[in-house]
Formats: structure tokens, C-alpha cells, sequence
């Protein structure tokens, strides 16, 4: 039972982001709802808040400022409010549009799959944004890790993440059974577990067309659709025909598909136009490691894209610097990659780039690039540097080890132009 009514108040002082039809409309001092999270989550945020804070104000000169709003969600708030994900916090990232968070604990069994799944599904986040790209001096398990530079844009409602699943033997995965084999002759093993992938046009439109946007807007010169299309042709390879149908009825003006870049132009497009093409997901495993730098954006559905966004992230050092965000038609959710870390919670060890990095993901979206080229830059000077957390550390011969904080400090004098 819920301890303490939960009675959410915004800071007295920023205004609300609001939304309209040509997009966000970002005041000077916004209300940023932050989820601090589980675990090693407050340590890591803290510190964040410290960088992004500070790479406002030198970018910006005290003109804009964020007005952060803490908001429960998790163990803390399991234990305060008898809720993981307070129906409060999520209207106050309703209202307030854009939000930071840490990383959550997902308590094993009980309701929830995962909270980030169940925040997603609230907020209908449908994009699940992963940019990939190298830090200078991280280490890395290829050969040149500085030619990895994509953005991975998963969808995060539908496939086999739908939930719909059935266990072997249940009364439910039976009759499907016995649906499949009686109504349309095709023949499934009795002691088979069912899971239903749905891919809607929808679904899979509304993702693309954020992935083609987000090209033509920072330049990108491709979006790849991946895809396994070749072996199941009616979602899968629908997404792949939808994506296409996408770029040439909507963007027309502004792209180019592969085979007329091929046809029309001799394999040499106009710089202004993002070309589309398509690859198969296994393929895109081997093309990532061996032509990294053919790739720019991919667009693709949840079960390839959540492979994918790990095995990019591995390339280019793992998950200590892996930033997402989590992006609906105009909310948005930015997050570090990596989980709660229960074991170094407290212990001022652990790295908080991913953190700072998903604060730079959020600046981008408020539109404030100078800030977040700040941050990006400070980071990329302390760790080139060799001032890194005991996770780099340990792969980085002739590193300084240091804590959380002490990592963070030397981001804010890098900001401050001084230090590292
Ligand atoms: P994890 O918390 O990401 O930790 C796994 C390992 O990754 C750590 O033991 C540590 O490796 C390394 N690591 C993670 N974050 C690090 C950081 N900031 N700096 C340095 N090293 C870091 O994964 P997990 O142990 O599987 O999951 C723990 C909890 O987090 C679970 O409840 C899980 O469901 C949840 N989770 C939440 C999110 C999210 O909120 N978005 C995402 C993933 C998992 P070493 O021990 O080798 O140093």
C-alpha cells in the first residue's frame, strides 16, 4: 500500500514546453521532468545535470536555463508510493513533453516486463533512437572504430515485442493451434510456445518518416532499411516496401532510392537528396563491422534494431558511452543505455558519460546545439585525455582512474574551456 499520497509540484521558476502543429515551441527556461532511477541512476544523473547545466551556461550566458523537475519512478518510488511508475509521472512527462531519466531496476516477476517498456508504451515513444559514433581514445575491439558514425532509429511498439505470446500446452497457444492447422492447413508442433510479430504500415511508416526527417535535417546522406523481408515477406518485407512508399510520396523532393541513384545518375546522386536503400539484417551485421562508413542512418523494426543497436554500440566501445532516446510524435524520453548496476551503487566508480551523452541527445532535441556540442566536445577532451572511469580504464593503457565525480569535474572545466 502507497505510503505517502503522491502530490507532484514543477519547480516554481521555467515554463512548460508546448506543442504545435509544426512542432515544439521550447521557452528559454524549460520544465525538464528527470527520473534519477535505481541504483547507481542518482550518482550518475547528479553529475550529468552538473555537465548539461554548465554547458548551458557557457553556451548560452545565463539567457537559457533548465528547470528540472524530479519525478518519482522505480524502487524509490515503489517504496514512498506502493507504485513503480506513478500514473503522476507519467502525466507530468505528458505535460512537460521532454524528460531525462537514469536507468531503472526492472524488479523480476510481478507486473511489469520492464518499466522502460511499460514508459514507452504510456507515452507511445515509437522511435527508439541510438546514436553510434566514436570517441576518440575509447577503446575498442576494431580496427577503426572512427569510421562508425550512424544513427539507429528501432521501432519500439510492435514485432515480436508486442507481447503477445502464448506458453506451450496453455489453453490459448492450442487454439491457435488448432486455428492455424483446422483454417489454414498449415501444421505447428502440439508442444510449440506461440508468439504473434505484428507490423503494421503504421507503425512501420511513422518510423521511417522520422529516420528520413532526422537525414534531411542534419545532413545524413542515407537512410538504409533493414530488414529480414527475404524469409517473412509480409512484415518484415512490408516494412521495407512501406518504408520506400514513405520516402517517395512523402519526401520525394528530398530523396533518391538506391536503384535510381544507380539508373539516373551513375551511382552519384545530388548531394541534396538522402539516398534510400535497403539491406538485409544479417547482412547489415557484416556490413557495419567491414563498410561502416556506407552507413549513416538506419531505419528498422524492434527485434533487428535491438541486436543491432548493441552489437554498433560494441564497436565503438561498449555500453559506458551508449546514449538513446526513447521519441514519440513530440515527447521524448532520453536515457544512458546501460542498466541500474545494483553492485556500484554508492561507490562513485561508475561512468557517467552515457548520462551526459543522453543529456547531449536532449539538447539537440530542445534545439540547443550549442550546448550539446559543448558537452560532446568536453566529454571527447576528458577521455581523450586519459581521465576515465575504472570500465575504461582497465582497457586503456597509460589511463588516469578516476570516480564519478572526479570524471564529471573534469567535463565541467572542459566545458569552462580549462582542465584535461
Ligand atoms: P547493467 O546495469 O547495465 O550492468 C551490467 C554491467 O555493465 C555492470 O556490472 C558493469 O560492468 C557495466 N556497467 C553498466 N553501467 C555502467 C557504467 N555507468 N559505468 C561502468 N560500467 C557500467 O545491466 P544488468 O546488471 O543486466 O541490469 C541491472 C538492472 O538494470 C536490471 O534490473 C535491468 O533490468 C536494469 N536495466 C535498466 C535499463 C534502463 O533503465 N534503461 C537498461 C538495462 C538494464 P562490470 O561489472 O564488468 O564493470
Amino acid at each position: 500500500m502507497p505510503s505517502e499520497r503522491l502530490v507532484l509540484r514543477p519547480p516554481k521558476r521555467g515554463h512548460k514546453i508546448l506543442i504545435a502543429a509544426d512542432g515544439l515551441r521550447i521557452p528559454d527556461d524549460p520544465i525538464v521532468p528527470l527520473i534519477e532511477g535505481d541504483g547507481i541512476g542518482p550518482e550518475v544523473v547528479q553529475v550529468a545535470l552538473q555537465a548539461i547545466d554548465a554547458a548551458v551556461e557557457t553556451a548560452f550566458h545565463g539567457r537559457r536555463t533548465i528547470a528540472w523537475y524530479p519525478v518519482p519512478a522505480g524502487e524509490k518510488a515503489m517504496f514512498q508510493y506502493g507504485e513503480l511508475l506513478p500514473e503522476a509521472t507519467l502525466a507530468a512527462i505528458r505535460e512537460y513533453v521532454v524528460a531525462l531519466k537514469g536507468p531503472m531496476t526492472t524488479p523480476v516477476g510481478g507486473g511489469f516486463r520492464s518499466l522502460n517498456v511499460a514508459l514507452r508504451k504510456a507515452l507511445d515513444l515509437y522511435a527508439n533512437v541510438r546514436p553510434v559514433y566514436w570517441i576518440p581514445g575509447m577503446p575498442s575491439p576494431v580496427t577503426h572504430p572512427e569510421r562508425v558514425d550512424v544513427v539507429i532509429f528501432r521501432e519500439g511498439t510492435e514485432d515480436v515485442y508486442a507481447g503477445i505470446e502464448w506458453e506451450k500446452g496453455s489453453a490459448e497457444a492450442m487454439r491457435m493451434i488448432e486455428i492455424l492447422e483446422k483454417e489454414f492447413q498449415t501444421r505447428v508442433r502440439a508442444d510449440s510456445g506461440i508468439g504473434v510479430k505484428p507490423i503494421s504500415e503504421t507503425g512501420s511508416k511513422r518510423l521511417v518518416r522520422k529516420a528520413i526527417r532526422y537525414a534531411i535535417e542534419n545532413r545524413r546522406k542515407s537512410v538504409t532499411l533493414v530488414h529480414k523481408g527475404n524469409i517473412m515477406k509480409y512484415t518484415e518485407g512490408a516494412f521495407r516496401a512501406w518504408g520506400y512508399e514513405v520516402a517517395q510520396q512523402e519526401f520525394g523532393d528530398r530523396t533518391i532510392s538506391w536503384d535510381d541513384a544507380l539508373r539516373k545518375y551513375d551511382g552519384k546522386p545530388p548531394a541534396d537528396r538522402v539516398v534510400i536503400k535497403d539491406v538485409i539484417a544479417d547482412n547489415m551485421f557484416q556490413q557495419l563491422l567491414l563498410r561502416p562508413e556506407e552507413y549513416e542512418v538506419l531505419a528498422t523494426t524492434n527485434l533487428n534494431g535491438d541486436y543491432l543497436s548493441d552489437a554498433a554500440a560494441a564497436q565503438i566501445g561498449g555500453l559506458g558511452v551508449a546514449a538513446g532516446g526513447n521519441i514519440g510524435d513530440a515527447h521524448a524520453v532520453f536515457e544512458p543505455v546501460h542498466g541500474s548496476a545494483p553492485k556500484y551503487a554508492g561507490l562513485n566508480k561508475v561512468n557517467p558519460a552515457a548520462e551526459m551523452l543522453a543529456g547531449v541527445m536532449m539538447l539537440e532535441y530542445l534545439g540547443w546545439k550549442e550546448a550539446a556540442t559543448r558537452l560532446r566536445d568536453a566529454v571527447r577532451k576528458v577521455v581523450a585525455a586519459k581521465i576515465v572511469t575504472y570500465d575504461l580504464a582497465r582497457q586503456m593503457p597509460g589511463a588516469k582512474e578516476v570516480g564519478t565525480s572526479a570524471f564529471a569535474e573534469a567535463v565541467v572545466d572542459a566545458i569552462h574551456g580549462a582542465g584535461a
